[in-house]
């Protein structure tokens, strides 16, 4: 089982949740907010937890008492997880009226309810309003969680009745450590941690094709030395939709370490071909590269084909080398 330790690492308030949340001296909303992946809904979790625990020790939550274990699971009466109904982007606010009707009434096992929202930035402008109003008059022991990546489109309102807990992600050695210890293979986890940026969930959902991916994603962009070349790379990317979708992000991640190893950042272990272009073209030549990619990420945005903003990429990087000598 997860504990609060775990994640000391991924913001500062940590030890004070913990021991809020034992001692039953939370406040009753919280706004969880950080990038995707740096554990900000286990946090949520361990809350609840600490707050229901029934187990003898000091150290809450003990993760094996029943209510522990009815949370861990999924199936504790008194916690609540608010998603868009099946099919559904976003959280109407029909949803948020009906949970809130739910906890209204008288608990079933304990004192405390929980109500976590793992993606509150998906609530309606209706929902939110509906929320609001049982944050400014809140029911007894109950704590409402709302997490996201996005804070900025909560309501105001709303978040000035929060108490406010940032996430971020890990350092990259930090986060390889940690993903070593939830038993990924030594090989893998440093590129992983560097390609999740340090948020150690993103990094497990890394698969083995995306790390393909990006070794063959790098062997190619590279490889284009002449404007001629950019068309037979072009052609292995022109068919898969779900492929030029990740070929894109990796493609974002790629230049961000050409840019790091060129600013002189000791701890990019950059592939080869990516090691060669950042070595034999200068900063001004990282930086085009960069602006192409935003550039073409732009372009997919107005429905621009993937096919020509990838060339639109693939071309600066032969411009680029036929400046300079390599
Ligand atoms: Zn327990």
């Amino acid at each position: 089982m997860l504990s609060f330790e775990d994640f000391r690492g991924q913001s500062a308030h940590i030890g004070q949740l913990q021991s809020d949340f034992a001692a039953h001296a939370f406040v009753h909303a919280y706004l969880i907010s950080g990038p995707r992946g740096t554990g900000k809904k286990s946090v949520a979790q361990l809350c609840a937890m600490a707050a229901l625990c029934r187990g003898e020790g000091a150290n809450k939550p003990c993760g094996a008492c029943g209510p522990c274990r009815r949370v861990l699971s999924g199936s504790h009466p008194d916690v609540h997880t608010v998603l868009p109904e099946k099919g559904k982007q976003s959280i109407g606010v029909d949803v948020v009226r009906d949970v809130i009707a739910e906890v209204s009434v008288k608990s079933f096992e304990a004192a405390t309810k929980a109500l976590i929202f793992p993606e509150a930035h998906r609530m309606t402008p209706a929902a939110q309003n509906c929320l609001l109003k049982t944050l400014e008059e809140p029911p007894q022991d109950t704590v409402f969680f709302l997490i996201t990546d996005q804070p900025g489109t909560l309501l105001p309102t709303i978040v000035s009745r929060c108490r406010v807990i940032r996430f971020h992600p890990l350092p990259t050695q930090e986060a390889e450590k940690r993903l070593i210890a939830l038993g990924e293979k030594p090989q893998d986890a440093a590129r992983k941690a560097r390609m999740a940026e340090g948020c150690v969930g993103q990094a497990l959902e890394i698969d083995e094709g995306r790390l393909e991916l990006l070794e063959q994603l790098t062997n190619d962009v590279f490889s284009v030395h002449r404007p001629g070349d950019v068309l037979s790379v072009v052609s292995r990317y022109k068919d898969d939709k779900e492929r030029q979708r990740q070929a894109m992000d990796l493609l974002e991640g790629i230049v961000r370490d050409v840019l790091l190893a060129q600013a002189g950042a000791e701890d990019v272990s950059l592939a080869a071909q990516a090691a060669a272009y950042a070595k034999s073209v200068p900063l001004s030549g990282g930086l085009k590269l960069s602006a192409a990619v935003t550039r073409a990420r732009m372009m997919m945005a107005s429905n621009v084909s993937f096919v020509s903003a990838f060339e639109s990429v693939l071309l600066v990087i032969s411009e680029e080398y036929a400046k300079w000598p390599w």
